[in-house]
């Protein structure tokens, strides 16, 4: 294959075709036949790692494919090159070491500037790890939060730590095995101990294991455990908030409008404080002031 010519205008790539191909995500007869099909046929596979891409392609009986690394720390700069070829009317096809690229994984910058580049940008659907354990889990599946890997430690982790306290949906999280016993630990601080929780490991292989139960369950199960192996954890959304009681309403409206807010202000804050109904705690003001303003009406 010519090399793509530096001069070519990248935000024209119409005529290239950008394939996202999922491979894998640990049992080989999952490669579908239509990724063997594009694998076969692209003119340039981006890999996140080329030696694993060789594997892959080796097991499935393809050869001659021109590989370029393309992997987190290199994907912003591959993007000219990568935006020549699309130029030139060629096909190129992303693959990650396992699974859907773009999910935990490069890709979505190629797909952002391809698309921006006007080329054509298709898929290849196939496995990914979320959706496996989501699936898996037995957990509701009807809304659900990829919540990716937590950061390791500080404000961002304890922000998303917070948010999945009170979220009502699913969260699925990635998390390497060596750090699945303190993040479940901090699951368990944050959510609390009878929070229901899935931890599924090494799907799809030889030893797969799906283990259910609450967290605090989950953390006397893994902490002392050696855990080894690919990890997701699914846990199961809050119970929705019961109905704030009507004196707490009151008694919140009146901290506010003591503070010195306005009674709208109070309203405000008071229905996003307690997740109420804007409208009901607005009446409940406008009563409120009322008789304040006439304590014998
Ligand atoms: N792009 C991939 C996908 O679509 O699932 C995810 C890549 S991310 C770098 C790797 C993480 O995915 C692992 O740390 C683990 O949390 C999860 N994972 C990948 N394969 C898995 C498997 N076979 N069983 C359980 N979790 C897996």
């Amino acid at each position: 294959m010519t090399e793509p010519d530096a001069s070519v205008d990248v935000r024209a790539a119409k005529d290239g075709r950008l394939v996202i191909v999922s491979t894998p995500i640990g049992n080989l007869g999952d490669l579908s036949p239509r990724a063997v099909s594009v694998l076969s046929s692209a003119d340039l596979l981006c890999c996140e790692d080329t030696r694993r891409t060789r594997a892959l392609l080796t097991h499935a009986g393809i050869s001659g494919r021109r590989l370029l690394s393309v992997h987190a720390r290199n994907e912003e700069a591959r993007l000219p090159e990568v935006l020549g070829h699309l130029a030139a009317g060629k096909t190129v096809a992303v693959v990650s070491d396992a699974g859907t690229p773009g999910v935990s994984d490069p890709g979505a910058r190629l797909v952002a500037a391809a698309a921006a580049a006007g080329a054509e940008v298709t898929v290849v659907p196939g496995p990914s790890a979320v959706v496996a354990a989501l699936v898996v889990s037995g957990l509701p599946t009807a809304r659900f939060c990829f919540e990716g890997f937590l950061a390791r430690r500080g404000s961002d982790r304890r922000r998303r730590l917070e948010a999945m306290a009170t979220e009502e949906r699913t969260s699925v999280i990635y998390e390497a095995p060596g750090r699945l016993a303190a993040t479940l630990g901090d699951l368990a601080d944050f959510c609390g101990a009878q929070r229901a929780v899935v931890v599924a490991r090494e799907l799809t292989k030889l030893h797969e294991e799906v283990w259910r139960g609450t967290l605090a369950e989950a953390v006397a199960e893994f902490a002392p455990r050696e855990v080894r192996g690919e990890v997701v954890v699914v846990l199961a959304g809050a119970s929705p908030a019961p109905p704030a009681e009507a004196a707490d309403v009151v008694a919140a409206l009146r901290r506010h409008v003591d503070g010195g807010a306005s009674w709208r202000d109070a309203a405000s804050a008071v229905a996003a404080e307690l997740g109420v109904a804007r409208r009901g705690v607005y009446e409940q003001a406008l009563a409120m002031r009322r008789e304040d303003e006439d304590p014998l009406s």
